[in-house]
């Protein structure tokens, strides 16, 4: 391997960690600051910057990279495997930090998400990423976000190490079902994905139990842990996603999971699909995934939304609405009377709107106007709700309804 400028490292290896979901703000255009003609401000394609959000819900600045792009796995859907002819690079522990620390004190980030290929083998990778958030919490006492990718196959005592540094560890489940693992990672193991995950669950709890009663307990991964799966390269539909999503939830209590449209890679191995699944997708898969954890939808009320014959959620209209049309007969709701759990179920209804309406109403009954003011949107709400001054007699039963509450269709670029 040539010896490579940290700045091609880091041009190689942060554009490696792209494919990783898990804080990503994809799926824009592609657009750059040398196009047009007096040039511009800004591009969408510069790699090594993303966002997150902290716990507390700011939106936060990481440095997003791996430590290495060489792996001797060999994932099919992984630009990065084995067989893989990308070009190689490796940042070694020093380079990491002096990059974050040199980042930072720019202004340019306020954290880090590290993630990395296996080298030689699991213990020494993670002792490699262990070795970076160590190095800037000890050495350099970097108080900035830490977001570290742990690997299922390493000693659990590394991985205990890493939640003493980092913010947020993640675990990858990589594939919703076991047979996509088999077919498409076989050097993985979802039992020893999800123990390792069950161990992380462990100590985050007992870690936390011990910082409520012992003040100077040390501090492990307050932001928890999440996963990501990757969505169209196996042949799993939309129902055995969400399903695997929520048992996830409730085994581990993540945090979140992060849903990743497969994207075709260079050299793609035969046994990928060719295209990949339409953008929608995941963005229909993260609203489903919403409304289990916010609005108190159950699994199988999401379900009830899909498609009976392909299993997939609709891409023409949200799962929230899809799922109001199925159940036309709990609707019209009425605003000033229905419970919190009912109005989250309303389409167009978040959880700031309810919460709003159910301040205002203990004032005064509510008028249509009143619940316009407390929404973002009262055109897709009209047929759901019963207001004092408004009854909408069989708007709900309406035929075309769907038709109505549907944006018209835009047209496509025909060259983006
Ligand atoms: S282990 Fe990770 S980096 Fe290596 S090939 Fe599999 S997905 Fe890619």
């Amino acid at each position: 391997m040539s010896v490579l400028s940290t700045r091609h490292k880091l041009e190689i290896l942060a554009d490696a960690a792209k494919y990783d979901a898990s804080c990503a703000s994809s799926g824009t255009k592609k657009r750059d600051s040398l196009s047009g003609r007096k040039g511009g401000l800004g591009s969408t394609e510069g790699m090594g910057i993303c966002h997150a959000y902290a716990p507390d819900g700011r939106c936060i600045s990481l440095l997003k990279i791996l430590l290495t792009n060489s792996c001797i796995f060999d994932c099919h859907y992984c630009i990065n495997r084995r067989s893989s002819d990308v070009r190689r690079a490796r940042f070694t522990v020093w380079e990491v930090v002096d990059l974050t620390l040199n980042f930072y004190r720019r202004n340019y980030i306020e954290g880090l998400f590290l993630s990395s290929g296996i080298i030689r083998s699991p213990d020494y990778t993670m002792e490699q990423l262990v070795g970076v958030a160590r190095a800037l919490r000890e050495e350099h006492d970097f108080r900035g976000y830490i977001h570290l990718k742990t690997i299922p196959d390493a000693d659990p005592e590394l991985t205990h190490q890493a939640g003493l540094y980092a913010d947020r560890l993640s675990i990858n489940v990589e594939l919703p079902t076991e047979e996509g693992l088999k077919r498409l990672a076989p050097e993985k193991d979802e039992k020893r994905i999800e123990g390792a995950m069950k161990e992380l669950r462990t100590s985050i709890e007992d870690m936390g139990d011990a910082r409520k009663r012992y003040r100077h307990a040390p501090r492990f991964a307050p932001a928890g842990q999440s996963t990501q799966m990757i969505v169209g390269a196996d042949g799993a539909d939309d129902r055995a996603i969400l399903r695997r999503a929520r048992s996830l939830y409730d085994r581990h209590a993540l945090r979140r999971v992060y849903y990743s449209a497969f994207s075709p890679i260079p050299s793609p191995s035969a046994v990928l699909p060719l295209k990949r699944p339409p953008l929608l997708r995941e963005h229909r898969l993260y609203q489903s995934d919403w409304m289990m954890r916010f609005y108190g939808f159950s699994v199988s009320d999401i379900e009830q939304a899909t498609d009976p014959e392909t299993g997939h959620l609709p891409l023409d209209i949200d799962p929230k609405l899809a799922w109001a049309l199925r159940h036309r007969g709990i609707f019209p709701m009425d605003v000033n009377r229905a419970p919190r759990e009912m109005l989250l179920r309303v389409p167009g209804l978040g959880v700031k709107a309810v919460d709003r309406i159910l301040a205002s109403r203990r004032q005064r009954r509510l008028r249509l106007d009143d619940v316009a003011r407390l929404t973002s949107s009262i055109a897709k709400l009209r047929p759901f709700l019963i207001a004092s001054d408004w009854r909408p007699l069989h708007l709900i039963d309406k035929v075309d309804l769907k038709r109505r509450l549907t944006p018209p269709p835009t047209q496509f670029e025909l060259f983006t």
